[in-house]
């Protein structure tokens, strides 16, 4: 445990986390319907409670008017680092469960994904002030829409991180806890269309003779699974390795029809250390090739969903949260690699600060069946304020 860290500020603490008013928050967003592109009046929500509760709060539209962002500060006024929460107030476009809380587990659409998170991490504002905790520097909350794919592209937090609203490290309450992630991979979505100038046509009356956008489709898949056993070398002890994945094709409408289409989608991984330029310009290469040899058009969609990234085990951020996780819990968590990606990734590889990704022991996101422990929901907000206490004071750095 840290110096700031002992036991008496850390028990101090989790005595100041008030699980009612937690739990109204959670409550209080919960009940409000927000799937992405949605999530203005939550915002509004979560923005009015802040008010009430004495914090200052900015509304940056950043990029999506329709709900603009939420902004709140708590600063000592002593130098010292500020730490920020980030979490993402829309839901997936599932129909909507409203709030309960039954034999201490809070049910509803966003509580694990990430709604409930978002409480405790104002719980944990709350907390650092009232009780004094924090001795220099100070901590920062920002929300937003605009996250979950494929109905939102990542842009407001984009947009955020643009403008400047940045701390020297970032807390991301998604439901993942059972590793301190140092390290995840950028991922992208391909979509990819292979094309032949004309009509379909009978394979006799003319269809042996054009271009089989069948035939270049399976030369590209040749093509990618050659370069997927390349990247298979490619191999970070803890994320992985890189990786080119196909997972679905289609094309033809009967068996002696010549197909005008093929489409194929898929999924590539890569490792800290590899760009966004470079993974594109290969995939980018070999469709050209393939297009060249079999006579047809081939285009695609690589949308890039976040770059990979990678923090420092020995840095401030690391330090201070494992003080706060082995504080609460008495065990430290092990090192790993973040499972999927997150605006952590954005953090990290756009914003310049380390970000780590933990969140309550929660059930269910993307399923109408979310549901989150209270008790998990109160571990959080003791985490969060006791990795600020440890991070900001911006001591033995
Ligand atoms: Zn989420």
């Amino acid at each position: 445990m840290s110096v700031v860290l002992n036991e008496t500020v850390v028990s101090r603490v989790q005595e100041a986390v008030d699980e009612a008013r937690l739990l109204d928050t959670a409550v209080a967003l919960v009940g409000i319907p927000s799937p992405t592109r949605s999530a203005g009046e939550v915002a509004d929500k979560l923005a009015s409670v802040l008010r009430a509760d004495g914090f200052d709060v900015e509304r940056p539209v950043a990029g999506f008017e329709a709900s603009p962002a939420v902004v709140a500060r708590f600063d000592t006024g002593r130098a010292g680092r500020v730490l920020q929460f980030n979490g993402h107030l829309d839901t997936v476009h599932l129909p909507f469960v409203p709030p309960r809380v039954e034999n201490g587990v809070m049910y509803g659409s966003g509580v694990s994904d990430m709604k409930g998170g978002i409480a405790a991490a104002v719980e944990a504002i709350r907390v650092l002030r009232d009780g004094d905790f924090l001795p220099a520097g100070g901590v920062m909350l920002t929300a937003h829409d605009l996250h979950e794919v494929p109905w939102g592209d990542g842009s407001q937090v984009n947009s955020l991180i643009a403008d400047g609203y940045v701390g020297d490290a970032v807390l991301l309450p998604e439901y993942h806890c059972h590793n301190c992630p140092l390290v995840g991979r950028g991922q992208a979505m391909f979509q990819v269309r292979v094309t032949r100038d004309g009509e379909a046509c009978h394979e006799v009356l003319g269809g042996i003779d054009q271009p089989s956008v069948i035939s270049a489709g399976a030369k590209l898949i040749e093509r990618f699974a050659a370069l997927d056993a390349e990247l298979e070398k490619l191999v970070h002890p803890l994320a992985g390795r890189e990786s080119l994945f196909v997972g679905q094709v289609h094309s033809g409408e009967m068996f002696n029809q010549s197909p005008t289409q093929l489409m194929l989608e898929g999924t590539r991984r890569w490792l800290p250390g590899n760009t966004i330029e470079a993974v594109r310009g290969q995939f980018e290469e070999m469709l050209s090739a393939v297009a060249t040899e079999t006579g047809t058009r081939i285009d695609a969609d690589f949308r890039v969903s976040r770059d990979a990234y990678e923090i420092a085990e020995d840095g401030a951020l690391v330090r201070s949260f494992q003080a706060a996780f082995s504080g609460t819990t008495g065990a430290e968590l092990p090192v790993g690699a973040k499972p999927f990606v997150d605006d952590g990734n954005a953090f990290v590889a756009a914003g310049g600060v380390p970000a780590i990704t933990h969140g309550p022991g929660a059930l269910g996101a993307h399923t109408v069946n979310e549901e989150c422990p209270v008790a998990e929901l109160v571990r959080v907000a003791a985490v969060y304020a006791l990795t600020a206490i440890a991070f900001c004071a911006n001591v033995g750095d």
